[in-house]
């Protein structure tokens, strides 16, 4: 629970992070924008004063500079002006105000009432593609003016803002870091569970038969039981049994431990599916007539012939009915159905039990997988069955998928490709 609210303020706190962070690269960009505007009002303000000075004729007092279109300027000047004189004041007063990208001027020529000869000026080194707008808009106005825009206007403001992009990337890569460490932790956290609960279930497995062995010897302890060798037997014999599981179960998990390292040795031979299938069945009745369960077989008239290791093979039958006993409700009904398609061999082990979550179906063949019931021990198991099933039929070629609803029952399909043998 801690750790999913942690979680979950991380991820506040990322998006918080991220929200800031835009809002801060988008208000530096206004920023700049707004100061490119300044800069060029100042320069445009200056290059007429400067036009006026050179004609010696009264300077406008209203506003001079008028911003058409963010990318376009006009100025009124009111007098005519050599177009070179034009160009080399643009340049020099717009480098003053740190404005370095290329623009392009017209002159608009109060007779004609149009454009005049337009003149593009490249001042930075940059070669970005430049569309030409298609015309100077002539504007009316009383007098003469001039016509100033320039084309890269929005990269050239958003250049100024480079600083931002790589603060905004190590950002990015801060938060992919976080994000990692906190997928490693989620992992290790899941691993620990599955380890506590193994431990647990080993302790439980291991205390049945050792209480029965620490009972039986309390009775062999009593002075009297030589008087009674019957009896003596018989809880020799318990202990005997005891100590025999234990032996098994630690057997199994060391076994496990072992075929990690991929070291399987099959003994294939020919057998027939039906056969082995009965078999198992027949090995179960016991267990299905204690639990009242039903079994029923659905199986191919003709003999499905296989070659693989029986012995290997039994047992994952027998884990998988074993399991479909164990995890049932009342009178489980189990089906196992045989199929001997075109080339495909499919084997199902179908329960009304009780199900696994979707969240749970792909981790049931890790090995100590359990789906978690809490601190309830009531069915037994190391987790270790389907773990060790998968690993049967992988290595006879085949594919084993859990298909569950929860509450409903489970279906373990297995397939082969049958190469026809
Ligand atoms: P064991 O090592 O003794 O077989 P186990 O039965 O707990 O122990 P697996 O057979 O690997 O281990 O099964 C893993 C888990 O999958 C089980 O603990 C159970 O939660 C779930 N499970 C397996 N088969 C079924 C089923 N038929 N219906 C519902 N849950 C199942
Ligand atoms: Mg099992």
């Amino acid at each position: 629970a801690t750790i999913r609210l942690v979680f979950v303020l991380a991820l506040l706190c990322t998006i918080g992070i991220i929200g800031t962070q835009v809002f801060w690269v988008k208000s530096a960009y206004q920023l700049e924008n707004k100061d490119f505007n300044l800069n060029v009002n100042t320069a445009l303000r200056n290059v007429a004063a400067r036009i006026w000075e050179i004609n010696n004729i009264q300077p406008l007092v209203y506003n001079v500079v008028e911003r058409i279109e963010p990318n376009y300027y006009i100025v009124q000047v009111n007098d005519r002006f050599d177009p070179l004189m034009l160009e080399h004041l643009l340049r020099e007063e717009l480098e003053a105000n740190k404005i370095i990208t290329d623009f392009e001027f017209a002159n608009y020529d109060c007779m004609g009432d149009s454009m005049a000869t337009r003149h593009y000026v490249k001042v930075s080194g940059n070669n970005e593609e430049y569309a030409p707008i298609e015309v100077f808009p002539p504007l009316k106005r009383e007098n003469y003016y001039f016509g100033i825009y320039f084309p890269h206007r929005s990269s050239f403001v958003s250049q100024q803002l480079s600083m931002w992009y790589y603060s905004s990337i190590g950002l990015l890569f801060v938060i992919l870091f976080m994000a990692y460490v906190v997928f490693i932790i989620m992992k290790q956290k899941r691993l620990g569970e599955v380890q506590k609960d193994f431990v647990n279930n080993m302790a439980h497995e291991f205390k049945t038969p050792l209480s029965a062995i620490q009972l039986a010897a309390g009775v062999l302890k009593q002075p009297e039981i030589v008087n009674k060798p019957q009896r003596l037997l018989s809880y020799a014999t318990i202990i005997d049994n005891e100590a025999a599981q234990l032996v098994m179960q630690i057997e199994r998990v060391l076994q496990t431990a072992h075929s990690d390292k991929g070291v399987l040795h099959l003994h294939k031979e020919k057998f027939i599916w039906q056969e082995l299938i009965k078999d198992v069945s027949r090995s179960f009745e016991n267990k299905v007539n204690d639990k009242s369960a039903q079994l029923n077989l659905s199986l191919p008239e003709a003999p499905v012939y296989f070659f693989g290791d029986k012995l290997h093979l039994r047992n994952v039958l027998s884990n998988l009915i074993d399991n479909a006993l164990k995890y049932s409700k009342e009178n489980p009904v189990i089906d196992i159905i045989l199929e001997n398609r075109k080339n495909k061999l499919r084997l199902l082990v179908e329960d009304n039990g009780i199900g696994v979550a979707k969240e749970h179906q792909k981790l049931l063949f890790k090995k100590f997988y359990r789906v978690p019931t809490g601190d309830v021990h009531d069915v037994k198991g190391f987790g270790l069955g389907l773990n060790y099933v998968e690993i049967i039929v992988k290595s006879h070629g085949g594919t084993i998928e859990c298909q569950s609803e929860k509450g409903k029952g489970t279906t373990f399909v297995i397939e082969f490709n049958q190469k026809r043998n």
